[in-house]
């Protein structure tokens, strides 16, 4: 079939080396290894093996993708009958359908069906879409979990923020703020989705109570602060709709995004926050940086562009204890700005640093200024970091995914906490 996009076939290679159909390069071509997937795919669902990707496959790929289905209940159903049929378990659809009644089926009545599978792919560049659809099954899969959208950003994408969590303890997670650090975003997505799994279950990780941490805190997580970004450096400017031919320019006229921080205004959000901004400009142009570009300009004004202002607006609007700012790479934490900072950010901060085996630091000044977390620490003297994952040059490889998320699995439970 044609009109099947790269990233399209990119997701469904993520998906089928999930589901441990494919094992080759995920490259987003149909390529004969692809196709040979696709056959063993059809054959174990009962499909017309054609090793093409034809309606009926991709709408039960997309089954998977999402990781549930909607499902009609039929007289004489029941839910071990139900997850039976779709391989999957009871306490799925119990926890995913809050109030059923295992006794009392009413037939006609629509229920969610979550499939088996993590649907969170760490195998893949994570695009906003998939970003969108994950959000969506996980509020499906865990109806628990809230969401919404809490800002808008350039180009009109929504800037999502998740909760878990009904304590008074509250925090923000946030990742992405940089364009080519996306590898942030599927960080605090599978984290999300191995806690709520885990909290289904009344279960623990690394130790942490689950349960425990839900009624004691609240944890918003803004997954991808810049979405537009994330859009232009995996795929290009194609989906873009606003300054698409300033773009080409503030990129040295190069249609390789691959080095691209900014917004698609061409502000580095992370030097668009009002902590030494004024100073900050005064740098940029001992930095060569002139106006807009991938990196380091810092825009007209603090808080110039939708997304950081956005940001900035949710972290007044919450009487948070602590904030996690994530980024790459360097495998480090920093913690303090201008002796600004509590005494607590240090113990915190080494104690993070012991979690994650990632080194405490300060950065130098020309680094820490008109970020989120220096202006976090400057408006509510309190503690936040920032987290440098992983080991390269950005953007990262998503093979460092394990490792990465290894290295921060507990550091994320722990600051929900501290
Ligand atoms: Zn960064």
């Amino acid at each position: 079939m044609d009109n099947i996009s790269k990233s399209k076939i990119r997701e469904i290679q993520g998906l089928l080396n999930k589901l441990g159909y494919y094992n080759y390069s995920i490259d987003g071509f149909l390529g004969n290894y692809t196709k040979n997937s696709i056959k063993n795919f059809q054959k174990n669902n009962n499909l017309k093996i054609t090793g093409e990707l034809d309606e009926i496959t991709l709408n039960v790929l997309n089954d998977f993708l999402m990781g549930y289905i909607v499902y009609t209940i039929k007289d004489g159903d029941t839910l071990y009958k139900i997850a039976e049929e779709y391989n999957t378990s009871v306490w799925r659809i119990i926890t995913a359908n809050q109030g059923i009644n295992p006794f009392e089926l009413s037939i006609g009545k629509a229920i969610i069906v979550p499939l088996d599978n993590q649907i969170v792919l760490t195998n893949i560049p994570y695009t906003y879409e998939i970003l969108e659809n994950n959000i969506e099954a996980l509020s499906k899969r865990y109806p628990f979990m809230k969401y919404d959208s809490i800002g808008t950003s350039v180009d009109g994408r929504n800037i999502y923020r998740i909760r878990i969590g009904e304590g008074d303890n509250h925090v923000i997670y946030n990742g992405a703020h940089h364009a080519n650090e996306w590898i942030t975003t599927p960080v605090l997505m599978k984290w999300l989705e191995v806690f709520l799994e885990v909290y289904s279950r009344k279960g623990s990780i690394r130790g942490y109570d689950t349960e425990e941490i839900w009624d004691y805190a609240t944890i918003d997580i803004v997954p991808m602060v810049n979405p537009d970004g994330v859009e232009l450096v995996i795929d290009g400017i194609e989906n873009i709709n606003t300054n698409k031919e300033e773009l080409i320019k503030w990129n040295f006229d190069n249609d390789d995004f691959r080095d691209w921080k900014s917004n698609i205004n061409g502000v580095d959000l992370n030097r668009n926050y009002d902590a030494g901004w004024e100073e900050y400009k005064k740098l940029e142009l001992e930095l060569g940086v002139t106006g807009p570009g991938p990196y380091l300009y810092g825009g007209s004004e603090p808080e110039s562009e939708p997304e950081s202002a956005t940001m900035a607006n949710l972290t007044r609007d919450i009487d948070t204890r602590l904030v996690l700012a994530y980024h790459s790479q360097g495998q480090v934490i920093f913690w303090n700005f201008r002796d600004l900072q509590p005494e607590i950010s240090l113990y915190i901060g080494e104690t993070f640093a012991n979690a994650s085996g990632y080194e405490l630091a300060a950065e130098e000044l020309s680094q820490s200024l008109a970020g989120y977390k220096d202006w976090y620490i400057q408006e509510f003297r309190k503690p936040g970091y920032t987290i440098e994952v992983g080991k390269g040059e950005n953007p990262l490889p998503i093979e460092q995914f394990d490792m990465i998320y290894e290295n921060n699995e507990e550091l994320l439970l722990l600051a929900s906490i501290i």
